[in-house]
């Protein structure tokens, strides 16, 4: 089952900037990928490659179009389809930068998923089947008050999410994760008025609110209301990389340190049923994540997401110093399928939980979701349960659940 041709071309992203799509050709016909792009990016994540010119105020990815277009194609038509990690080390070879930025990693990792994806229906699998043996569907993490660099408001904190706990069933699950985001929409409107339900980057709800410990109150109260209480938690996504100046977090206007603001979490978590938090300091704070584990790690799973940018030295270097529990799993993060996988397997053999995440700029690319899948990933984040691009996610993952 040759690569017979690979052409890629650039699309649009949910925010109308320039992304990728590639085609990759078999006599069976095309398996087709297109790569989301992140906001709030660490600085140790494979490099997103971007043309730096005019056109697309900058943004274009016309270079690295032209790197699947030659180079890429010149080197993978002839290869078996089938074969993932032969064609990943080859793009990974071909590149020969440790942070992909020869090539791109949106390049490299749109011509890995789509000959994923043409691998999979040549093997006469599904996708998620194809990338691993797992059979069970992931916990969904609804993002449904945005705040930071995804959100025109005022909030330090980037994402609240809820996620449906006690539930039989994925199916479930979103019901439970559109019923309170619904529900929330509501008492916005009815506290703050009509300003309040505008919505972020991710599909949830940006109310102009300053305060981080308010949507807290307002996700509870949802939550309560729609009459989930005990079977719905709460998990935040700080990005604290964002709020981070000078050795300090500036948060509500005040200037904490370190430990301060382990203290702030561990009130927060005694008031409210949150369940995870990731990004609670800045990138290179391993020692400080590791002291807010030590704290409140038995009830709380501290997420690494700008701290370990699903590379296997930060996250065995997070393992040995016991930094988090929980990896956060961003495909582009690293750039090829083979590595993403192979991320997930180093954390879940440290006995880490794995949720596999979307960007904030994403495409109707439900790749995530049968990684998801495959890897028997305990939790996915994919937004709020609203937009197409968000829910491409998680309908495939009823899709997936009515087969398994
Ligand atoms: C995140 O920080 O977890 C996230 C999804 O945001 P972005 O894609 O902007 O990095
Ligand atoms: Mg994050």
């Amino acid at each position: 089952m040759k690569i017979l041709k690979i052409k890629a071309r650039e699309i649009l992203d949910s925010r109308g900037i320039p992304t990728i799509e590639a085609d990759v050709w078999t006599k069976i016909g095309i398996g087709r990928a297109s790569v989301p792009s992140g906001k709030s990016r660490g600085k140790y994540e494979a490099v997103e490659l971007r043309d730096n010119e005019k056109r697309f105020l900058g943004k274009g990815v016309l270079k690295a179009v032209a790197n699947i277009n030659g180079v890429i194609a010149r080197n993978l038509v002839g290869i078996d389809c089938r074969k993932q990690s032969r064609i990943d080390n080859k793009l990974i070879k071909l590149d020969g930068t440790e942070n992909k930025s020869r090539l791109g990693a949106n390049a490299i990792l749109a011509v890995s998923i789509a000959t994923a994806r043409i691998g999979a229906l040549a093997s006469g699998k599904e996708l998620y089947e194809y990338l691993g043996k797992g059979k069970k569907l992931p916990i969904p993490c609804f993002n449904i008050i945005n705040g930071g660099k995804h959100a025109g408001n005022n909030l330090a904190f980037q994402e609240y999410m809820i996620i449906p706990i006690r539930f039989p069933c994925f199916k479930d699950r979103l019901q439970a994760g559109s019923e309170i985001y619904y529900t929330l929409k509501k008492i916005l409107e009815k506290k703050y008025g009509k300003k309040a339900i505008n919505v972020g980057d991710e599909g949830g709800f940006a109310p102009p609110l300053a305060k981080v410990e308010m949507p807290l109150k307002l996700l509870f109260q949802a939550i309560k209301e729609a009459g989930y209480e005990n079977k719905v938690k709460i998990g935040l996504d700080c990005a604290a990389n964002e709020f981070f100046k000078n050795g300090r977090y500036i948060i509500d206007n005040k200037s904490f340190t370190t430990n301060q603001l382990i203290d702030f979490y561990v009130e927060l978590t005694n008031k409210y049923p949150i369940i995870s938090i990731e990004d609670p300091f800045a990138q290179d704070e391993f020692k400080a994540f590791a002291a807010l584990r030590k704290k409140i790690g038995k009830e709380v799973m501290i997420v690494g997401d700008d701290l370990l940018a699903t590379n296997p030295k930060r996250i065995k270097k997070a393992i040995k110093l016991k930094s988090c529990s929980c990896l956060l799993l961003k495909p582009n993060q690293i750039g090829t399928v083979t590595e993403a996988i192979n991320a997930g397997k180093l954390a879940k053999k440290a006995g880490w939980k794995i949720m596999i995440s979307h960007r904030s700029g994403e495409t109707n690319d439900p790749f995530i979701a049968d990684l998801a899948v495959a890897l028997e990933a305990e939790f996915i984040k994919a937004g709020a349960p609203c937009r197409g691009e968000r829910l491409a996610k998680y309908n495939r993952l009823l899709r997936i659940e009515e087969k398994i």
